[in-house]
């Protein structure tokens, strides 16, 4: 992952912007106020107007580099309300047909994909193509070859490739991740991740195999992976997994209701996890290393987060997670900011790579090497 070193570099430019953005401007609409910035902003087109995509738009609505503008939804009802309620025009409007001609609106320099999983892929390509910055939800798509057609298609248009991980900029998460690269935790030797919550609606997209791409996994599970990634600052070397039903006709063959799977990373670190679809908040993450440990419950909810060290509770204050991540998104894709956690498409391939391997030694019970 990153060296300490520019680790300490980025810290030092995210603790000028931070305060920027976490108290003064993402927490207090009225001192934010837009005649406190004249810079350059990035206008956003949100793809899939659903309980995700209304809390990214209502928590952009307190950014300052970054603007809501259009929409693309195959529900014309919800078009019109958020017109009214953004005060999007008519030609930023699109639907699942037609918005490939958004290469032609120069108003719209991002689209913001937030529809279901099994989507992303087609989408962000036609997006690409039509010469706009993606950002893309989690998962990025259902598998590494989608994911690697996705960054590959954004490199070719030279647009950026963001992936929603909002908890890439989470203070308490980030001041676990200084304390661990300083050293101050010692070497790494364990992480254990729970994600998971009880799904209600059988008939949701979630539990739809063709939509979701799989259960618990695609949808809760991918945040352990993500955290014992960022938590321990290696790249798993190894991955065992298996997989429990109790409800198969809930969970239908392809859809995972329960998996525990484990990690090897490089340093001998370990990592064990549970990604559920039938147990109610489960939402844990607990790094331990030879010189002490960080513990966070909530840990990757929407917050606050709480959490705390062998030297004390994490104190971090509190923001909005899509305000600020939204921000940072506008300064990576205007400013070229890098991020102290990586946001881009790379980092949203190297979470699939270890679902396609979770998947495949739940199939074969077999440990599964990662290059
Ligand atoms: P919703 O079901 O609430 O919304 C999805 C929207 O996608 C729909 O409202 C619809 O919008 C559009 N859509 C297009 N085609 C379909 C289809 N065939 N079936 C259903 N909806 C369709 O889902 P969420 O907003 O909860 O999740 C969307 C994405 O966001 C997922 O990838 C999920 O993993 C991710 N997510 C990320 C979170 C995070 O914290 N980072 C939290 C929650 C979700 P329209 O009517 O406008 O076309």
């Amino acid at each position: 992952m990153n060296t300490r070193r520019s680790f300490l570099q980025k810290l030092s430019a995210a603790a000028i912007t931070f305060p920027l953005i976490s108290f003064e401007d993402c927490t207090n609409a009225d001192q934010a106020g837009s005649k406190t910035y004249d810079g350059p902003v990035l206008r956003v087109a949100i793809m899939g107007l659903g309980g995700y995509g209304t809390r990214v738009a209502d928590a952009m609505v307190d950014c300052k580099k970054a603007k809501l503008v259009g929409v693309i939804s195959g529900t014309p009802s919800k078009v019109k309300a958020w017109q009214a309620k953004y005060n999007i025009p008519d030609k930023n409007c699109y639907n699942y047909e037609n918005f490939d001609a958004i290469s032609k609106n120069p108003d719209i320099d991002a689209v913001y994909i937030i529809t279901p999983n099994s989507l992303h892929h087609p989408q962000a390509l036609r997006v690409a193509k039509a010469g706009k910055h993606v950002i893309c939800e989690k998962p990025m798509a259902l598998n590494a070859k989608e994911g690697q057609e996705m960054v590959d298609a954004c490199k070719k248009a030279n647009v950026k490739l963001l992936v929603g991980y909002r908890m890439h900029f989470e203070p308490k998460t980030l001041e676990v991740v200084r304390m661990r690269m300083d050293g101050e935790l010692g070497k790494i030797l364990f992480f254990q991740g729970l994600s998971g919550f009880r799904i209600g609606d059988p008939t949701q997209w979630r539990l739809n195999k063709q939509l979701a791409g799989g259960g618990s996994m695609m949808d809760i599970g991918i945040y352990s992976i993500n955290g014992a990634r960022y938590m321990v600052g290696e790249e798993p070397v190894w991955v065992t997994a298996q997989e429990s039903k109790t409800d198969p006709v809930k969970f239908k063959e392809g859809v995972d209701e329960t998996i525990q799977f484990q990690l090897g990373f490089p340093s001998g670190a370990v990592a064990s996890c549970l990604s559920t679809y039938s147990m109610n908040g489960l939402d844990k993450f607990y790094l331990n290393g030879v010189n002490g440990f960080a513990e966070m419950q909530p840990s990757t909810g929407y917050g606050p987060i709480k959490g705390r060290t062998h030297k004390g509770e994490l104190t971090q204050p509190h923001a909005t997670h899509q305000t600020v991540q939204m921000e940072e998104f506008a300064a990576i894709i205007l400013e070229g900011r890098k991020p102290v956690i990586p946001v881009d498409g790379e980092e949203g391939l190297r979470d699939l790579r270890i679902i396609d391997a979770i998947y495949e030694a739940c199939k074969t019970g077999k440990k599964i090497e990662l290059r």
